[in-house]
């Protein structure tokens, strides 16, 4: 047995091992992170240790990070904070540099993807049931764990992803959060084999998916803010055979509407065009209040669904489309010092496709 005064220098001797494994790998010590002031609703620039991966975790060097709208809603105190100076950020393409102790999923230089989804607790009855993403304890990548907003990241191995390799870092951050949720929500919609698909909210996720869609030979119906001329030229651009303001009526009823804008109001708008049977989803993590509607705008057997975060089987899925069907994303690159106007540009919604910040 040790005596106790022993315990504290068995403790030092361990950090300073993996203190000097780091530094064979050219390590700083002390890394960017933009971290969120939800009081100010600004990103703050830090100098910080680098992450410490956890046994399961990889250590990243941050390659490119997207902006996502529930990036937004961390900031802005709209989902209620986690942690407080949290590093936003969970479409990240990072580099592996460092593997946590009994982490060997992937090799040091592998590029892989971190997603929303960054840790599930394995024995709820969510989890139990195939449903990981309703998981009752999880941990969301930058709200309950630091996010890509920086130079370096840690992650849970088992919910990153390999990427596909036709697409390089910036064209590939989205995918991560507004390709996968996008798909998602385009396969809960799916459920009723839609022609005719419209979609609301014309940003990162909706140009995603209304590539998938129209490249599985769907025709899809784009719905952007009133008078947002270049929008629906955008959307027209991906293929969409309709584009019009969200205050004008398609010119058919459709079989699915997927909502990504973050407004309640387009919810009995949205079901106004849909046909007998058809399915309303919303994809969108916060959504202000849903006015009240008649009933008969969802009698008929039309479905309203929400989708929440993703489970790492969508992934799995999505990203094996992509093996087949290429998606041109849209991205605006910004310095990861730049942070705090890339995100005005998406609160703006100032932007044809997604913003992604290069650290
Ligand atoms: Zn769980
Ligand atoms: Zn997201």
């Amino acid at each position: 047995m040790l005596a106790p005064g022993h315990r504290p220098q068995f403790a030092e001797h361990q950090a300073q091992e993996s203190h000097t494994s780091y530094h064979a790998f050219m390590l700083p010590a002390t890394m960017l992170a933009m971290q969120a002031d939800t009081a100010a609703r600004r990103l703050v620039p830090v100098r910080r240790p680098l992450p410490e991966p956890a046994a399961r975790d990889v250590l990243l060097r941050v390659l490119a990070c997207g902006v996502c709208r529930t990036d937004l809603h961390v900031l802005d105190g709209e989902l209620p904070p986690h942690r407080d100076g949290v590093v936003p950020g969970h479409e990240v393409v990072g580099e592996v540099v460092a593997p946590g102790a009994a982490a060997g999923r992937f090799r040091i230089g592998q590029r892989v993807g971190v997603p929303w989804l960054g840790g599930t607790c394995g024995h709820c009855d969510y989890c139990r049931m195939g449903r990981e993403n309703l998981c009752d304890l999880p941990a969301f990548t930058g709200y309950d764990r630091d996010g890509g907003y920086a130079q370096y990241a840690a992650a849970d191995e088992r919910y990153c992803f390999a990427l596909p390799a036709g697409y390089d870092d910036a064209h590939a951050a989205p995918l991560l959060c507004a390709g996968l949720i996008g798909f998602r929500t385009w396969r809960i919609a799916g459920r009723t084999a839609p022609r005719r698909i419209g979609i609301w909210g014309f940003g990162a996720a909706a140009h995603i998916v209304c590539e998938l869609a129209v490249a599985q030979g769907q025709e899809v119906f784009a719905f952007t803010r009133p008078g947002d001329t270049r929008g629906q030229s955008f959307a027209r651009s991906l293929g969409a055979s309709w584009a019009g303001g969200s205050d004008s009526a398609p010119p058919a009823l459709l079989d699915a509407q997927l909502i990504f804008a973050p407004s309640g109001p387009l919810v009995p708008l949205a079901l106004a065009s849909v046909r007998k049977g058809g399915t309303v989803v919303c994809g969108g993590i916060h959504m202000s209040p849903i006015p009240a509607f008649e009933y008969s705008l969802l009698w008929g057997e039309r479905e309203l669904k929400s989708v929440a975060n993703l489970a790492r089987e969508d992934g799995e899925a999505f990203f094996a489309l992509l093996e087949r069907v290429h998606i041109q994303t849209h991205v605006r690159t910004f310095a990861l010092a730049q942070a705090n106007e890339a995100v005005q540009a998406v609160r703006d919604g100032a932007l044809d496709g997604a913003a992604v910040l290069i650290p």
